[in-house]
């Protein structure tokens, strides 16, 4: 891949490769959009394959993020950063301290949180070098765990989904199939439960299988969750699981879940849409988390967090409306409605100039 052709075929701003021999530290930051805000997204670390595989995953994850924040009504870009290195042996204080500086050397324009093989005791050696990074712990006023602000951002967006379709958003009325009880599934069982649905869950991880049958649920077989009787298909573990060779088996009439790129292709949402099947755009769903980290650059609360999180239900609503004003599948109508928002806002204001953050209520003193 040349990189100017990758970085211009994108539409990104800026990439920066950073490397530090002493650390070990091999990483790229993405900015893909701030004309809403500083870019923000969090960090991957993995065993990429090549350099060009870590450049192609983060150039997609930061696009990911600008379409994430506008449509969820964010004044954030979209960013995400990538180390190059196995998270079992590779990390250090050194590594994630070195990353820290060149996080700082850009001034606010990338704000950085936790994503894939990274930990809140990694961020906190970040936190160490720069102020731009959020989900810190809570003992230093950040928002910790984002997990159940996404299980319940993802309940909002399951009611906004029934309304549409059944025109009722009585969760309790409603059957559930949930693909993953990790650290959203689990929550989002618990809430589903709470209110009386009737839920069917999977996961490869017997443990956490075990804790949702305790909340009621009933246990199936891996490849059966496609095809149990539920009214709603819920991904919260694996991408491109809406895919042509799963999509004939369902029974279902809404997928509404919180996991990333549901959508194996834009082919598997036309059929979903042909079907009859509403899907809930993952990236408008999952968006709880994000709301929930965003909250710390004015001082977290739980209260807001909750609050932010509900209008995950508007936003899903506003999606399906241009669905069908447009006669466009649910996925292409959610890209519209960012789209839409970034050129109206984008002509309004400067694209963001790294403008320093405050973060009232968060302590870095490391004494
Ligand atoms: P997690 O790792 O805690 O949970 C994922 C679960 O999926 C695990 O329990 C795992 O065992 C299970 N799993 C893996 N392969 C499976 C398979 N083949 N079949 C069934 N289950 C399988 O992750 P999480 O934080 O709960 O996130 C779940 C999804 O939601 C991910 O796609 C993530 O990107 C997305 N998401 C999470 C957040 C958040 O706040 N954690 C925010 C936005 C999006």
């Amino acid at each position: 891949m040349e990189i100017f052709e990758a970085i211009e075929s994108t539409e990104h701003e800026q990439i920066v490769f950073c490397s530090n021999g002493d650390a070990g530290l091999k990483a790229i930051i993405a900015i893909h959009n701030t004309v809403l805000g500083p870019a923000l997204g969090g960090l991957r670390m993995w065993p990429y394959g090549s350099e060009q595989e870590a450049l192609e995953d983060v150039l997609r994850l930061s696009r990911g993020m600008t379409y994430k924040a506008a449509v969820s009504g964010l004044n954030l870009g979209g960013g995400k950063a990538v180390i190059i290195g196995d998270p079992r042996k590779d990390k250090s204080e050194a590594l994630f301290r070195a990353f820290g500086r060149f996080i700082d050397s850009l001034h606010g324009r990338y704000i950085t949180a936790e994503d894939v093989g990274i930990d809140v005791n990694d961020m906190e050696f970040i936190f160490q070098e720069t102020n731009n990074v959020v989900g810190v712990h809570q003992v230093h006023g950040g928002s910790g765990d984002p997990s159940p602000y996404t299980a319940y951002g993802t309940i909002q967006g399951i009611k906004a989904a029934l309304q549409w379709k059944f025109g009722d958003q009585d969760v309790g009325k409603y059957s559930f199939a949930v693909q993953g009880t990790g650290h959203v599934g689990i929550n989002l069982v618990r809430m589903l439960r709470e209110q009386g649905s009737k839920v069917f869950v999977t996961d490869i991880n017997e443990e956490s299988v075990a804790e949702a049958v305790e909340l009621g649920a009933e246990a199936v077989g891996l490849d059966e969750i496609y095809e149990v009787d539920a009214d709603v298909f819920s991904p919260c573990a694996l991408g491109a699981v809406l895919n042509e060779e799963t999509i004939p088996r369902f029974g279902f009439k809404v997928i509404a879940g919180a996991a990333n790129n549901q959508l194996s292709t834009e082919k598997a949402g036309d059929e979903l849409a042909a079907r009859g099947i509403l899907y809930a755009p993952d990236y408008a769903v999952n968006a709880g988390g994000l709301m929930n980290v965003s909250i710390e650059f004015e001082g977290w609360n739980k209260e807001r967090a909750l609050r932010m999180s509900r209008t995950i239900y508007y936003n899903l609503t506003r999606i399906f409306s241009i669905a069908e004003r447009d006669n466009i599948p649910s996925y292409k109508a959610a890209d519209r409605m960012a789209e839409e928002r970034i050129e109206i806002i984008g002509k309004l204001k400067l694209p963001h100039m790294g403008k320093p953050h405050r973060f009232p209520g968060r302590e870095r003193n490391h004494s």
